[in-house]
């Protein structure tokens, strides 16, 4: 064992990695993107092998002890924490060991950048990307991982062939559609209640390398989710996905933003793509950008937020998916009270995205032809009554998302009893609890959720 391995610790199994107590390494195992829910564990294994992971979940389970996975740290509200536990950082997994015409085959702790690099080397690409490639395979596979490719191939969830698992009674499993298929659809979406996901085989589609992006801007929130609602049906571009934006006169203007990936000299034809759209031939922007430095888009955003300090500001993130047909009776009131100082310049974000394409059963979302996913990314300053204000807001806005058939989306910050749990799982919660009961008997893993009480 390395030093820094916990005294208090007794009996730790052999590891080819290290268990880590020193206050820097609990302290960051204590935070997250959110920076608002501060629960140190006891330990942080910094994995050298998959064995590792079985053997401290083993560990941890005789002493009733609990374990949470943490792949980049960037849920909201302290999911990947282990209050007294011990915390893995699947950052110590990150081999990516295939990429061919099986997909590719990659560690857990990979981030999709590193993924997306290796796969365009070899012409490929994953189907679905996230806005932000600095997340986790692990993490937004626990989640469900919505991209502008959504629409067309569902969640990340919903391109995954195999996943090598440790259940939360440290047993290893390989499982996949035809092989151990309850448990790789509890994973699948399941908020790491039921497995760490050690490794995963991805789909990859070929990538055309270039893109060209047309933004279109609305006046009004009803001709835009008209579009994205007819957009996200017919599938006529590759990407789409919406935005809203602080209007020159106070308010808010919002923006399509859709994509169309060909191989040059061929080209999309633009008048075919805008046709019988709301009004915006004359507005749309049109620009044809690499496909890496597409998807790569949100990084000088981020680069400047990380220079300006804000990077690391709290985040008492809003997230969920709202049914098509309430969206704009929703949506709209909130938008007409919503300033730019409430979202602290955060975006807000209206993702459509078709039902027939999510097939996760854990990662729930409105019944209907059609549905949005909503996002006020809001950046606090750092005071704690601003911050108690957001989640209370963000509180009173999931109710009323609820009661128009609204469902979170679990990786922001939205305080949630185990009620609201049973609710939200709604016809699949006894599959949900049975899984539980089956793969984590002790009831060990991932309690940042608060889905199952200690
Ligand atoms: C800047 C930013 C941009 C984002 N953009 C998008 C986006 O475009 N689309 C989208 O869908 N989401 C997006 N997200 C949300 C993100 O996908 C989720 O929060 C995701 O869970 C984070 O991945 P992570 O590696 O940071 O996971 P963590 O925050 O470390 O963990 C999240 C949860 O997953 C569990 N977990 C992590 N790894 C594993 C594993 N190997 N096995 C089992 N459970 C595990 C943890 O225990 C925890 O419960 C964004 C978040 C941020 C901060």
């Amino acid at each position: 064992m390395s030093p820094g391995v916990a005294d208090e610790l007794s009996g730790v199994p052999p590891l080819d990695g290290a268990l880590l107590t020193s206050p820097e390494a609990l302290a960051a195992a204590a935070d997250d993107f959110g920076h608002t829910v501060h629960r140190p564990p006891a330990a942080v294994l910094r994995p050298g092998s998959s064995d590792d992971v079985a053997a401290i979940v083993r560990y941890a389970g005789k002493r009733d002890m609990p374990v949470a996975c943490r792949g980049c740290g960037h849920a909201t509200d302290g999911q990947a924490q282990a209050p007294g536990g011990i915390v893995v950082e699947s950052g110590g997994l990150s081999a990516i060991h295939e990429i061919g015409p099986a997909g590719a085959v990659v560690d857990a702790g990979v981030t999709w950048r590193a993924l997306i690099e290796a796969a365009l080397a070899g012409g490929r690409t994953p189907p679905v990307v996230t806005d932000y490639l600095d997340l986790s395979v692990g993490g937004t596979l626990s989640a469900g991982g919505i991209g502008g490719a959504s629409p067309r191939f569902g969640a990340q969830v919903d391109n995954v062939l195999e996943l090598d698992v440790v259940t939360g009674d440290g047993v290893r499993r390989t499982c996949a559609a035809d092989r151990d298929g309850e448990l790789f659809l509890a994973v699948l979406g399941g908020l790491g209640q039921f497995a760490i996901i050690l490794r995963a085989r991805l789909r990859l589609v070929p990538a055309r390398p270039v893109a060209r992006v047309y933004d279109l801007s609305y006046p009004s929130l009803e001709a835009f989710t008209a579009d994205a609602a007819v957009l996200a049906l017919d599938g006529r571009f590759d990407h789409v996905q919406g935005q809203a934006d602080p209007g020159p006169q106070g308010g808010w203007t919002w923006h399509l933003a859709a994509a169309s990936y060909h191989t040059p000299p061929e080209t999309p034809d633009d008048d075919v793509l805008l046709t019988g759209l709301h009004d915006t031939r004359a507005a749309a922007r049109v620009e044809d950008v690499p496909y890496a430095a597409f998807l790569a888009r949100l990084d000088p955003i981020v680069e400047f937020q990380v220079r300006a300090g804000v990077w690391g500001f709290p985040h008492p993130w809003f997230d969920l998916f709202v049914p098509a047909a309430a969206i704009d009776a929703y949506a709209g009131p909130i938008m007409d009270r919503l300033t730019v100082s409430d979202t602290g310049g955060g975006p807000v974000l209206l993702f459509p995205l078709r039902r027939d394409r999510l097939r996760r059963p854990f990662l729930r979302v409105p019944d209907g032809e059609v549905c949005f996913l909503f996002d006020i990314l809001r950046t606090a300053p750092p005071d704690p009554a601003r911050v108690q204000a957001d989640l209370a807001a963000n509180r009173s806005l999931f109710e009323t998302a609820r009661d128009a058939g609204g469902l979170r989306y679990c990786i922001g910050s939205v305080s949630f009893t185990p009620e609201d749990w049973r609710r939200h799982f709604g016809p699949h919660w006894p599959a949900f609890e049975r899984a539980k009961r089956t793969y984590d008997p002790g009831n060990v893993l991932a309690p940042g959720q608060g889905i199952f009480p200690r």
